[in-house]
């Protein structure tokens, strides 16, 4: 993988234990959506109910399965996870759903990837607390209706927009999850450094936080990189030059894009004369999937202002062509 693939490694996983935080505040950043799901959930305790299903939307490492884990901490829930692809038939929903125990929290990443048929059945659930349990085939099959206990359903995507209109209006809270502010991420930096027992100094620990994609996920990874880095290099301590040299090495720009972000962002701008151009058309020509242009590298660039999405097509902005050291087409008319 790429060090900045907002993706998790298998190694990651198991890492993820230690620097994830535990309760709601200890999660650094994205206060708005901080403030409401603990309303949300401070008010389920107070009624006694579970709370509200949740639907967290956002690009890859932001922290979806984290809160998640939150959530099921901070009402003192068991979690059960799952995701879209690993449900196949509306069986499988049926069987994870009638052995669900009252207030547990499941959590279904990539939700809009589930298939149809168990989608429908998701509705019934999430709205009474019911499967329909198909037995037989043919005009002799029946429903038969199957009580569960009430739970709360934390729903993750990449893109809301992907969810049909009937899943998205059973959420009673929808969270969209956005780019970290690089004072947040340099906390998380502080913090994961700390319990992995890397030492660095304020300024490396900034300019990771810098080049992270403002994204959590890369920030921790980045941070490990440039520990090897310090490691070969200077027995360890990590300093602000090192942290560069290594950041340079796995060719993540001093505003934290990398590979694949200057790729599409030099396509259009040299291919398509700044575009506009299609989203396919363009992962075609950087020779990536068009989910993963959409999903990861798109939504930083409009972000930093970089491009933008137009009905149209994408196209390149003034700083974007000037990001990657080009004179922008003067487009004032004449
Ligand atoms: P994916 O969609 O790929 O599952 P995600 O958005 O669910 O990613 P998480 O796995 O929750 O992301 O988080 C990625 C990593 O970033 C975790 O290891 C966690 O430690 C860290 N992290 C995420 N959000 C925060 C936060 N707000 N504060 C501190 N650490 C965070």
């Amino acid at each position: 993988t790429s060090p900045v693939d907002p993706w998790p490694t298998p190694d990651e996983r198991a890492a993820d234990a230690t620097l994830r935080p535990g309760t709601l505040s200890e999660f650094e950043g994205q206060p708005r959506v901080v403030d409401q799901l603990g309303l949300v959930l401070e008010a389920a305790r107070h009624r006694g109910h579970t709370p509200d299903h949740v639907l967290l939307s956002g690009p890859p490492g932001l922290g979806k399965t984290t809160l998640a884990m939150i959530i099921a901490t901070e009402m003192g829930a068991p979690l059960r996870i799952t995701s879209g692809p690993a449900i196949q038939h509306a069986g499988d929903l049926a069987a994870i759903l009638s052995g669900l125990t009252e207030g547990e929290v499941l959590f279904l990443d990539e939700i809009h990837r589930m298939s149809r048929p168990a989608e429908e059945m998701l509705y019934l659930a999430m709205e009474d607390f019911r499967v329909d349990v198909v037995v037989g085939k043919g005009p002799g099959a029946t429903a038969i209706p199957i009580e569960i206990p009430p739970f709360t359903l934390v729903g993750a995507t990449t893109r809301a927009g992907l969810l049909p209109g009937p899943l998205r209006d059973r959420f009673g809270f929808t969270a969209q999850l956005d780019f970290y502010e690089a004072a947040d991420l340099e906390r998380i930096v502080v913090r994961s450094a700390a319990r992995l027992g890397i030492e660095v100094d304020d300024a490396s620990a900034a300019e990771i936080a810098r080049r992270s994609r403002g994204t959590p996920r890369i920030a921790n990874r980045l941070l490990r990189r440039v520990r090897d880095y310090a490691q070969v290099h200077n027995g360890g301590a990590v300093t602000l030059e090192l942290s560069r040299g290594a950041l340079e090495l796995y060719e993540v720009d001093p505003l934290g894009l990398d590979r694949l972000d200057r790729a599409v962002l030099e396509a259009i701008c040299r291919k398509f004369g700044g575009g506009p151009v299609g989203v396919s058309t363009l992962a075609i020509s950087v020779g990536e999937e068009t989910e993963t242009i959409e999903e990861v590298a798109e939504p930083f660039l409009v972000r930093l202002g970089f491009i933008m999405r137009t009905p149209r097509g994408r196209i390149a902005t003034p700083a974007g062509w000037r990001h990657i050291g080009l004179v922008p087409p003067d487009r004032s008319g004449g």
